[in-house]
């Protein structure tokens, strides 16, 4: 508390991610205030950790006045209505000027909703992302504040202080207006679907399609992290297949996790949202997708049983072929992940700095990757003639392109032969698929304008006059 006796900040909602960022805040020298509905819990953690010197508020009256003024309230309860109860209760106790910051997962539809309502209110309203999980929110997480200007200014320097830091900086930033930072937060979530899928598929063909043990699956990874795929997730990755099954000697714990993939709707969420902004994003599709196949285990059980498709040894790819298969569709999925977050932006007004985003992913969260601080400087070139600065899409600015060019041909060979033998890469072919689309200038969509104008009248046009929409009475053969 300073001379007044007042804290500087609270924490409303002390669970996993509450608890642990109040920590944060206090091991940076803040004075906190933390108060959580089942009060016994927050007692208990304090109690836990008395170096963090919580002041626990037995109610959210309690809370608001043990808080210097303007008050700065953080809230980490759980995403949906739990956040509308809370800014309910909150909003008769607040005055002018009083900032309070969502920072659970909150869809960005609802985070438009409160910011709309806290205009007509004196308290100010900001949308925050946090990744990192409990470690990163007690260590350094990487944090997406979005919203209200002013609200970001005061909020700067406690966020600046319990953020993640990596070579690229201090990993917070203003994402941009309104629910910028939830809708970046979702796009994360995104692209760390596909990240997680496309690293699942790669350890699939190496132990299912040729035959590696787990140690060399894991030393590979290992070996991949010491070079341009070094990130948080294939670290992970190598550590994950090397721990031994605790209730198995000398079996390892990977062969007993069951294959059912669970998830919160943060990946589907992008998925919607993408759809709603025109932008394709297979990749990130795809690794939606191949969670939902993998929860529905007991009918891919009878499925395998009654059609037993045969499946064999992958043939013709090199452990090098693997990587640059990797590489380049994780290249493919954060240039969707990035023309959405680029598209949104331009759609709903957030001002979003690309080359900025890249940079607060470089450290403290779940995709921290090397590969980030490249996409932050793809982003941070000279401005184009018109729109935002940096490359059109990420995988046109000259060093992806080079390094997507390199790699296409052993992405193509694991493509290829993967499928010849049976093993499913929905996102590494999801992206190439994805990548050859874009890559081909007169695709295979005029067929489907002739099919539409055929059986609906939705007219086409010519090559010869784009923007002129004609219609034709097609020959029929059956009449
Ligand atoms: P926990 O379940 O650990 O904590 C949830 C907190 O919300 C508890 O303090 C709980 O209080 C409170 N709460 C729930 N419902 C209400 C309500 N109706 N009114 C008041 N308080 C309520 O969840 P997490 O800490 O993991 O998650 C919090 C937020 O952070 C979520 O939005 C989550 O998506 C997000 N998040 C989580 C991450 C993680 O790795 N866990 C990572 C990044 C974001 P009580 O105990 O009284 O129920």
């Amino acid at each position: 508390m300073n001379e007044t006796g007042l804290c500087e900040l609270a924490v409303v909602g002390l669970g996993v991610m509450g608890g642990n960022l109040a920590r944060n805040f206090a091991s940076r020298g803040l004075r906190v205030a933390g108060y959580q509905r089942t009060v016994e819990h927050a007692h208990a953690l304090a109690a836990a950790h008395p170096e963090a010197r919580l002041r626990i508020a037995d109610s959210l009256e309690a809370l608001v006045k043990m808080l210097e003024r303007p008050r700065r309230l953080v809230l980490m309860v759980n995403a949906g209505p739990a956040v509308d109860s809370v800014l309910d209760q909150l909003d008769p106790l607040l005055e002018d000027g009083d900032i309070v910051v969502d920072g659970g997962n909150s869809l960005y539809t609802d985070t438009d909703r409160r910011v709309a309502r806290a205009e007509s209110r004196p308290w100010r309203f900001v949308g925050m992302g946090v990744s990192g999980g409990s470690e990163g929110a007690l260590l350094g997480p990487s944090i997406m504040p979005g919203g209200d200007r002013y609200a970001w200014e005061r909020l700067r320097p406690p966020l600046e202080a319990i953020a993640a830091r990596s070579p690229s900086g201090v990993c917070v930033t203003y994402c941009g207006r309104g629910s910028a930072g939830h809708f970046v937060k979702m796009v994360h979530n995104g692209i760390e679907y596909g990240d997680m899928q496309l690293i699942a598929e790669v350890t699939a063909l190496m132990r299912e399609g040729m035959g590696w043990p787990w140690g060399q699956v894991a030393d590979t990874f290992a070996e991949w992290n010491r070079g341009e795929l070094e990130s948080y997730l294939i670290e992970i990755t190598a550590d994950i297949l090397r721990a031994p099954d605790p209730q198995n000697p000398g079996a390892l714990l990977v062969d007993a996790i069951l294959d059912r993939a669970g998830q919160k709707g943060t990946g589907k969420w992008t998925v919607v949202a993408a759809a709603e902004h025109g932008v394709p994003i297979p990749t990130i599709a795809a690794a939606v997708d191949a969670r939902l196949l993998s929860a529905a285990k007991e009918l891919r059980t009878r499925a395998e049983a009654a059609l037993r498709p045969a499946r064999g040894v992958i043939q013709g790819v090199s452990p090098d072929d693997l990587r640059d298969a990797l590489y380049a569709s994780k290249i493919a999925s954060y240039t969707q992940g990035f023309a959405l977050l680029q598209a949104a932006s331009e759609a709903r007004d957030y001002g979003a700095n690309l080359a900025e985003i890249a940079r607060i992913w470089t450290g403290g969260c779940i995709i921290r990757a090397v590969f980030l601080e490249r996409i932050r400087a793809a982003f941070a070139q000279a401005p184009r003639p018109s729109g935002p600065d940096g490359p059109e899409l990420l995988v046109l600015a000259p060093d992806f392109a080079a390094d997507v060019a390199r790699r296409l041909p052993g992405w193509r060979r694991v493509v290829a032969a993967a499928a010849a033998a049976g093993h499913p890469v929905p996102g590494l072919s999801a992206s190439l698929a994805w990548f050859d689309t874009l890559t081909q200038a007169r695709g295979s969509a005029s067929l489907i304008q002739a099919q539409r104008d055929y059986f609906g009248s939705h007219t086409y046009e010519r090559v010869d006059a784009p923007g002129v929409f004609v219609h034709t009475e097609w020959p029929k053969s059956s009449q």
